[in-house]
Parts: structure tokens; sequence; C-alpha cells
């Protein structure tokens, strides 16, 4: 391996057999992707090292109902992994008032990802 190349393992998540998926980087660019046990790994691998990303799931209070007090949340999409603690952040300060409907808007544009935050279920 020159100096250039570096390597990074992961565990890929996408099901549950877990293979370590060694991707090998040189200057910067994906040269080789191994141990994956099949595509879905070599596409979660590349993205992981190169433009991470992650959906954020969470609750928000609910005003106004008497079924529950909080309703489950998610972007719509993903958003980059480095966005993941602003996104929480930017909840912090929102609830909805009842009733939510599965799919409403929690908030839009979250953090200027461009993906809207939505609710999850009926409250
Ligand atoms: S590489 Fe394929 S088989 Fe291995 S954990 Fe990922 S999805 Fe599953």
């Amino acid at each position: 391996m020159s100096q250039e190349e570096k390597s990074v393992t992961l565990t890929c998540i996408r099901c549950p057999k877990g293979c370590q998926v060694t991707v090998t980087l040189a200057g910067g660019e994906v040269a080789a992707v191994t141990g994956n046990g099949c595509p879905r790994g070599d596409a979660y691998a590349r993205k992981e090292v190169t433009d991470p990303t992650r959906v954020v799931t969470t609750v928000v209070p609910v005003r106004g109902s008497d079924v529950a007090r909080m309703v489950s949340v998610k972007t719509a999409g993903d958003v980059p992994k480095a966005k993941v603690l602003d996104v929480v952040r930017a909840l912090s300060d929102v609830s909805m008032a009842a009733p939510v409907h599965i799919g409403d808007v929690v908030l839009a544009d979250v953090c200027g990802t461009g993906v809207d935050v939505i609710a999850t279920k009926d409250v």
C-alpha cells in the first residue's frame, strides 16, 4: 500500500449479516471495496466513506391531545451525517398541535438540507 492509500473497515448495516467491508482509498478516491457479501454492501461502504448520510428519527411534543403527549417524527430522506445533531437541536423547540397525521410536515427544509421532517404516526 503506498503512502497515499489508506483503508477503512466498516460493518455493513444493510442487512443482519453485518459483513465487514473494507474500502481502500487512493488519493481520496475509492480504489477497491472488499469483504461485501453483495452489491448493497459495496454501495453502502462507498457512500459511507465519501458522503455519509442518515435518516434522523426522534419524537416531538403534541399539544391538545388526550391520546398522546408525543409523536414520532423522521426526516423524509437522508441528511448529511455531519448535520444530524443540528437537526436534533432544531427539533428541540418544535411541537405539533393535535390532530397530527402521518406525513404532516413538522419542520420544512430542516437546517437547509432540503429535507422535511415529517410525522410518522397519527395522534
Ligand atoms: S454486504 Fe450485503 S450481505 Fe453483507 S451485510 Fe451488507 S447487505 Fe448484507
